[in-house]
């Protein structure tokens, strides 16, 4: 019987996932991508094959699928019926932190499990989810093999000094410390560079992971030297709804000045900042590009001046520059908006090739250019597939 993996992506009212196949010949592909969305008001499921096609589009009722668990055995059922021929050989997670300590996926056991409870104070927003979807794949199936894959993995090859903050040392020994996120985006971009331009692979190249949340990575020989996300998700770039790095004493003057707990100011920095903030429009790109409103330009302008920003910061940390990848949803789809971040790249070397980037090629910048601009696409599931195929030794 042909063996699957199955990944999965737990937000807090959402279940992503994936299925691959791993044939005997031939490599890993998927065979379904999925996701479960509004759990605990209006859940509904959708499921694409392989091909993209259209498998499932079904709306349930909430008192049925209300947790991560419930959902669960209905993808396992559909798994069943679907994938008769196949056997589930095993499970990767997206887990969201890894702590100070993992530096590579990690075969789930009870001990680890304690461990990665521990982290929940790191990132209470997405770690909870993460770890209910592996409690909730043990109670269908006790014995099935699962794996984390973390965000913060990839970053731990960083220098100490780079992951320092300025406060006194024994924070750091705590815990505070600049973790890094997006981790398998840029690690599935770093391990795919040596086939698809294997002239930057082992040099100096900032990643540009422009989706919803927004980070960049700066990268040396495939390895992560810093990225603009520190101790939490928030830092560094405007995201859709967050505003990336700001002054700390914001946060005392909400607190103090203007009487916010710290739960408003949590939904504030999370939900309703960044392009959503800015613009009072929305946070998706699409919409805010084909405005007119005077704030939907401030806020696009904003997000480029904040990229370009990191951009000089990455390069001076890696002295100097080779090459700038765009990848995730913006990153990926958005032609204007990687013209305005080369543009602004100009002093660096970046010349841009304007049909090139209009056509969406690999390699978006003019024969020549001191310094190359690449659109790579990120696929985070699967490098989880990858990870889980290879500690199970399947
Ligand atoms: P991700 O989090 O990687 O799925 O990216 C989601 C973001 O990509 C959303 O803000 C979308 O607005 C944005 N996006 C997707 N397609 C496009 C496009 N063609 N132009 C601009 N933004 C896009």
């Amino acid at each position: 019987m042909e063996k699957v993996i199955l990944v999965l992506n737990a937000g807090s009212s959402s279940l992503k996932f994936s299925v691959f196949a791993l044939p005997a010949a031939g490599s890993m592909h998927p065979v379904a991508v999925g996701q479960i969305e509004g759990l605990g008001t209006a859940p509904r499921l959708k499921v694409k094959d392989g091909a993209g096609e259209r498998m499932v589009d079904e709306q349930w009722d909430m008192s049925e699928v209300a947790t991560h668990a419930q959902a669960l055995q209905r993808i396992a059922g559909l798994l069943r019926s679907r994938f008769q021929g196949s056997v589930l050989a095993g499970v990767g997670h997206r887990v969201v932190h890894g702590g100070p300590e993992y530096s590579a996926p990690l075969l789930i056991t009870p001990a680890a499990m304690t461990r990665l409870e521990t982290y929940v104070p790191l990132a209470p927003l997405h770690q909870p989810h993460n770890l209910a979807a592996i409690r909730a794949v043990q109670e269908v199936q006790p014995d099935l093999p699962q794996v984390a894959c973390f965000d913060t993995a990839f970053h731990r090859s960083q220098d100490i000094v780079g992951q320092l903050y300025g406060l006194p040392y024994e924070y750091y020994e705590r815990g505070i410390r600049r973790y890094g996120f997006h981790g398998l985006s840029y690690e599935y971009i770093a391990t795919t560079l040596p086939s698809v331009a294997p002239e930057i692979a082992s040099g100096r190249v900032v990643v540009a992971h422009l989706g919803s949340g927004a980070s960049m990575c700066a990268i040396h020989d495939g390895r992560s030297v810093t990225s603009s996300m520190g101790f939490t998700a928030l830092d560094g770039l405007l995201m859709g709804t967050r505003p990336g790095n700001m002054d700390p004493g914001i946060v005392l003057y909400l607190l103090q000045q203007e009487g916010l707990s710290a739960k408003e100011i949590e939904d504030l920095l999370y939900k309703r900042s960044g392009l959503l903030g800015l613009s009072g429009i929305g946070n998706d790109m699409r919409v805010l590009l084909a405005s007119d409103a005077p704030r939907a330009r401030l806020a696009i302008e904003h997000f480029v001046y904040r990229i370009s920003r990191e951009l000089g910061a990455l390069a001076a940390v890696l002295g100097g520059l080779d090459a700038l990848v765009f990848t995730a949803g913006i990153g990926e789809n958005s032609a204007r908006i990687r013209q305005l971040v080369c543009e602004k790249a100009s002093w660096l070397g970046v010349e841009i090739d304007e049909a090139a980037n209009e056509q969406g090629s690999l390699r978006i910048s003019r024969t020549g250019s001191r310094v190359s601009a690449w659109v790579v696409p990120t696929n985070e599931e699967l490098m989880i597939a990858h990870h889980t195929r290879k500690l199970l030794a399947l």
